[in-house]
Order: structure tokens, then sequence, then C-alpha cells
């Protein structure tokens, strides 16, 4: 499989070659030169399969000869090392817990995925050392944090905005050492994105560093995504209606993944894009009219996003057919007001604790299910996060105490190991001097 830039402007890449560079040298995101089509044979028996035996299927034409099978089975069955729940919350709705893996995020499966690819490339091709550069506002840091965590010719360099993660991210973050290094800047995650983005263009740092991202951009990331949606469609609680997948959505890694796993075959119904008042989609599905704009800040906080970076990939594989789209997809954009009266329907309904970005994803869903005619779809919420890691909002919102998860505990007591960052030019003589 090869994967072509979609600013059309560089040379095609492998699985391998993709996955090494993130970005494509133009600029543009990877894209796979075409989407595989899965047998119906495979569909209709997908009940016969392990989680890892689904996941192996699905990825391996998107990886081809770069990793061999063998190896690519161990990969994913160490990707995918922990359970995806479905939990019941009323007739037609259940929560698909995509939040038991080690940093309580659903992140970690594309961030563990990622960091196992890049090891075999580094054994088979010998290469320099790798530096992973990551600006984080909370959840992706931590993910790749742990994913990468001891993984031989790779170190970690994450960026996060000083008082503004939360005490568990930060925990999170801070406390591995080794190949890892956090580094606390002194502003905004606007911030530390900028940087970032100044250490990738400045040729002192990268003439001696081989740098690159371990952000939601990376094919790795994006297409292991895909797994949740089989996983959803193998346990769906009632096989005999319609399957309608509801997603929190922030860079749209995530749904562009069902996208694609719909591509291939997979009887997904409808889509339901949910945002918080960072809407740039759900008003693009309402007006046709792609209209990005700063983000803002919400409860929802993993999706604060203004101008999505993986929109472009949605909009590709509808070949820019707005009409197309707008049938598989339907968008809705919600308050924070609305998002804690959710959590607290949730809990009323059903004594399930839900996070803010579930929250919503189970509005957006609940929402459309009303205004379908019949009583003829199963719809299912992604859960995209432990609602501990949101503990003061859901907490306060619920008026309980959530009972802290195993990995939690795991860092509480750790000391954090951070280097505290003023600006560009101590973030440049940290690299310089490495
Ligand atoms: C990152 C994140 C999202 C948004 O996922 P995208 O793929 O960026 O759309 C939603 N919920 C949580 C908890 C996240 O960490």
């Amino acid at each position: 499989m090869n994967y072509y830039s979609l600013n059309y402007n560089s040379s095609l890449v492998g699985f391998l070659g993709a996955v090494r560079k993130g970005l494509a040298p133009d600029r543009g995101l990877y894209f796979p030169e075409k989407i595989p089509l899965l047998s119906e044979d495979f569909i209709n028996n997908i009940t016969n399969f392990s989680n890892h035996e689904l996941a192996l299927n699905v990825i391996n034409p998107f990886v081809q000869n770069d990793i061999p099978k063998e190896r690519l089975k161990s990969i994913v069955e160490e990707t995918l090392n922990f359970d995806f729940p479905i939990i019941p919350i009323s007739d037609s709705i259940a929560s698909l817990e995509l939040f038991h893996g080690p940093t309580l995020a659903f992140k970690d499966v594309g961030a563990r995925f990622m960091a196992r690819c890049l090891a075999y490339a580094h054994e088979v091709r010998e290469q320099k050392k790798l530096t992973i550069l990551v600006a984080t506002s909370g959840d992706t840091g931590g993910a790749v944090a742990d994913g990468f965590f001891k993984v031989e010719g790779i170190d970690v360099v994450i960026l996060y905005p000083k008082g503004k993660v939360s005490e568990v991210q930060k925990k999170q973050l801070t406390t591995l050492g080794e190949n890892i290094t956090a580094l606390e800047i002194d502003g905004t995650f606007d911030e530390c994105q900028n940087m970032v983005k100044s250490v990738f263009i400045d040729p002192e740092i990268t003439k001696n560093i081989t740098l690159t991202s371990a952000n939601s951009i990376n094919i790795a990331r994006w297409l292991a995504q895909m797994f949740y949606y089989f996983i959803a469609y193998k346990n769906r609680p009632n096989p005999r209606k319609e399957l309608i997948v509801s997603v929190p959505s922030g860079n749209f890694g995530n749904l562009c993944a069902g996208l694609v796993a719909h591509k291939m075959g997979l009887p997904i119904k409808h889509f339901i894009a949910c945002t918080n008042i960072n809407d740039t989609v759900p008003r693009y599905l309402d007006s046709g009219n792609y209209e990005p704009k700063k983000s803002i800040s919400t409860i929802s906080n993993a999706m604060d996003v203004g101008d999505p970076s993986n929109f472009i990939r949605i909009q590709k594989l509808f070949n820019n057919d707005f009409q197309k789209l707008k049938k598989e997809i339907s968008g809705y954009a919600f308050s924070d007001p609305q998002t804690r009266k959710a959590i607290k329907e949730i809990h009323t309904k059903s004594k399930y604790i839900a996070d803010p970005h579930g929250a919503l994803s189970y509005l957006g869903l609940k929402t459309y299910l009303e205004g379908l005619e019949k009583d003829t779809a199963q719809g299912i919420f992604f859960e995209t996060a432990h609602p501990i890691k949101f503990a003061p909002t859901v907490e306060a919102t619920l008026k309980l105490k959530i009972d802290p998860p195993k990995q939690i505990e795991k860092v509480l007591d750790k000391p954090s190991l951070s280097i505290p960052i003023s600006d560009y030019k101590s973030l440049k003589d940290f690299f310089l001097a490495r």
C-alpha cells in the first residue's frame, strides 16, 4: 500500500515511510492510494473473530509488506491488551468504553500502535535515533508518553502548558522519566504548538536531530482507530437493528477512521459528529461552507479545536462531494451547560458516570434517534475518557466522588520530573544541548 500527500506535491511512500515522516514534505497529510474492501463473508462472520484477529485483518492491507504479518500480529496484540466493554444506557443507546488503557483515554490505542510500528522500523532499518516531539493540552501527551515508554531507538519530548493540564494528566506526563522528557512551557497550548512548529523548521536543530510528530495526523494513530468501529459492530447489543455511531470530535481523526471502516464495508448506518461550541464541522454540515475559527476553552477540552486537522481527509473520502458527505454524517454542537445537563441525565437514568466528552456524544446520539420515525436503530456512543480525568467537572455536577481506577494509583505518588521552559530561546538551548 502506498500513501500520497493531500497537497499532491511529495512522492509516494509505503506505510512505515508515512509513519516515520508524520506529515509529508509538502506539509500535506498522507492518504492511502486505495481503501481495501473486506469480503462479505468476513463481515457476516464477524462474531467469530477475537478483537485481535479482527484488528489484524483490518489493518493488514494498509501495512502489507512493510511489517511481516507475524510481527504485525504481536503489535496488534500488544496494542489492544485491555477491554472495550459496551454498557447499555437505555433500550436503544449504549456506551462503548474506549478508556481502559494505561492513560484512561482512547488515544492509548493509536499511540501504542504507532510506537510499536516505529520500534519495528528502527529495528530493521537501523536508522538514527528518532525524537518524537509533541505539544499537548492534556490527553495526547499522556498517551504518547506511555505508548513510547522504553521503546528502543526513540526519545519523546512533550511540551505542555504550565497550570493548564489537570493534576492527573500532569502526573501521566511527568512521572515516567527514561526516554520521556516533559517540558513545562510558560504559555498557552497554542504557544506550545507554535514552538513545536518552529522547532521542526529550525535548521540548527534538525541538522543533528531526526524529528517526527506523534499527533493524530500520523497514519498509524489515525488508522488504528478503525478497530473501535469493528468492535462496536461485533458486540452491538441489538444485531437486528441498524447501527448508528456517535463520536465526540476535536481533530476528527477518530470519526475519519470510522468512515474508512465504513468504506471498507462495515455496515454502519449513520455517523453522528458531536462537538462542543467549537462547532466548525456542524456549521459546515449546515451550510456547506468550511469556516474554521479560533478555539474556545470548554469543559470537554480535548475537543477544543477550531480548525480540525483531519477534516481534509474526510472530504477526500467523499471526493469533496458535500451532498454525499451530508448523507452519512449528522453534526451537533453543545454548550457546557448542555453537557453538564447530559452528565446528570445519564446518571439519573442509569447510574452511569459519563465524562464530558462521552456525555456530549450521548446527547448528539439521543437527539438524532429522537428525530427518526421508527425505533429501528441501535445507537452506540464512544466514551473516550474515564470520568476521573475530568473529576472536578463530573464530581461537582453529580455531587459524588469517583473511585480512582488502578491506572491512576500507579502514577499519583511518583515525583514529577519536568524542565521549565520560558521562551523559544530556552527551548532551542535544550535541543542544542542534547
Ligand atoms: C482527543 C480526544 C477526543 C477527540 O478526538 P479526535 O480524534 O481529535 O476528534 C475526544 N475525546 C477525548 C477524551 C479525547 O482525548
